[in-house]
């Protein structure tokens, strides 16, 4: 490819922060190279992974904090409760830790053994709840609301609180169109919340209206059991299947997807993301959870689709060590048919 990057690959020097908040955001953007040499087109992936609390939630969990604060709904030393796949617990233990507050973070018990374990060893009150479905009232989300009615806490609502995709739009969207002076084609990334993925979408057009050229196209990432890949592409959101990928996938339109500027859709097996999760490890030396590998089968699907000289920019959500005991545990992944790489096959 014919890409400079050398106005785009080496900061060299990082200004000091205040304290452990600072040091959310402000991720590298690594270009893929295999997923770009295939397909002719340049492939970035924004390093979320490389958060303190080591996952984009981190973004969202400091916006919707600094929200709180602002609008006075958190008194000092006040009691912060979400519901969460585990990312966005661990980002709002992490920044409540560092502004004095508590946290509450009712969690699925499906979630992997390492974020529980994590949540725990970072001095979250964690209350698990077997996984029921969005309309039940044992849902996560609902048994979080209320926690925090009931205790008088804050509930952070991720879902349809939009100071999660306001966080992305004002940074994420804007890092990305720095670090590639301005230069993407599309855009592609999963769902859970959508805060991601609309807040990229937003700041991303906002920062294209202000230097009068076209917004990239957004492309959505999609896992099989979620309802969105029919919902953009038919308006239909039921829903089948289901995917062993953790934090995304989606049955409903939240507050934070609302009237977000979203092009078209990819649906993604977990092969062909696992495919890209090993691949971006073994050849790349990138270690990355289940969406990542979501993420990045779409970027490639896009890429072939627009042909060659494109720029493909996605997310690097969380990584690997996450998901030791599913995504790299030959037992798991045999127990699941799913292929097992060849150097954990022993
Ligand atoms: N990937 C992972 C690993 C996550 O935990 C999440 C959030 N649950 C996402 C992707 C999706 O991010 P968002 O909530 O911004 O849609």
């Amino acid at each position: 490819m014919t890409t400079d990057l050398s106005s785009t690959s080496h900061y060299g020097w990082v200004a000091p922060s205040r304290d452990m908040l600072g040091s959310i955001g402000g991720t590298p953007l690594i270009r893929l190279t295999r997923a770009s040499e295939e397909t002719g087109c340049d492939i970035f992936g924004k390093a979320e992974f490389m958060n303190p609390g080591g996952s984009v939630k981190d973004r969202a969990a400091l916006a919707i904090i600094t929200d709180a604060e602002a609008r006075g709904a958190l008194p000092p030393g006040g009691v912060i409760v979400e519901g969460t796949a585990g990312n966005t617990g661990i980002g709002l233990t992490l920044v409540a830790n560092a502004r004095g507050y508590k946290s509450i973070i009712v969690m699925p018990e499906t979630q992997s053994q390492e974020k529980i374990d994590f949540l725990r060893m970072i001095g979250a009150d964690l209350r698990l709840v077997p996984a029921k479905p969005f309309k039940d009232p044992g849902n996560y989300v609902h048994v979080s609301r209320r926690i925090a009615e009931e205790g008088g806490y804050l509930w952070a609502n991720q879902f349809d609180n939009v100071a999660n995709r306001e966080g992305h739009r004002h940074t994420t969207a804007q890092e990305i169109w720095r670090q590639t002076d301005g230069r993407v084609d599309a855009f592609t990334c999963a769902c859970g919340t959508g805060g991601t993925l609309a807040g990229v979408a937003l700041g991303l057009d906002d920062a294209a209206k202000a230097s009068g050229s076209s917004r990239p196209q957004i492309v959505l990432a999609d896992p099989e059991g979620s309802g969105l890949f029919g919902w953009i592409k038919s308006n239909d959101l039921s829903v089948s299947g289901s995917s062993i990928t953790e934090g995304i996938g989606q049955s409903r339109v939240t507050a934070n997807l609302e009237n977000a500027p979203i092009d078209d859709a990819e649906r993604i097996g977990d092969p062909e993301a696992l495919e890209q999760v090993y691949s971006l490890l073994i050849n790349e030396g990138l270690s990355v959870g289940g969406s990542s590998g979501i993420n990045v089968a779409a970027a490639i699907r896009v890429a072939r689709r627009l042909g060659p000289g494109h720029r493909i920019v996605t997310i690097l959500c969380d990584g690997g060590a996450r998901y030791q005991s599913k995504l790299f545990n030959p037992t798991f992944l045999r127990g699941k048919n799913l292929p097992v790489p060849y150097w954990l096959d022993k």
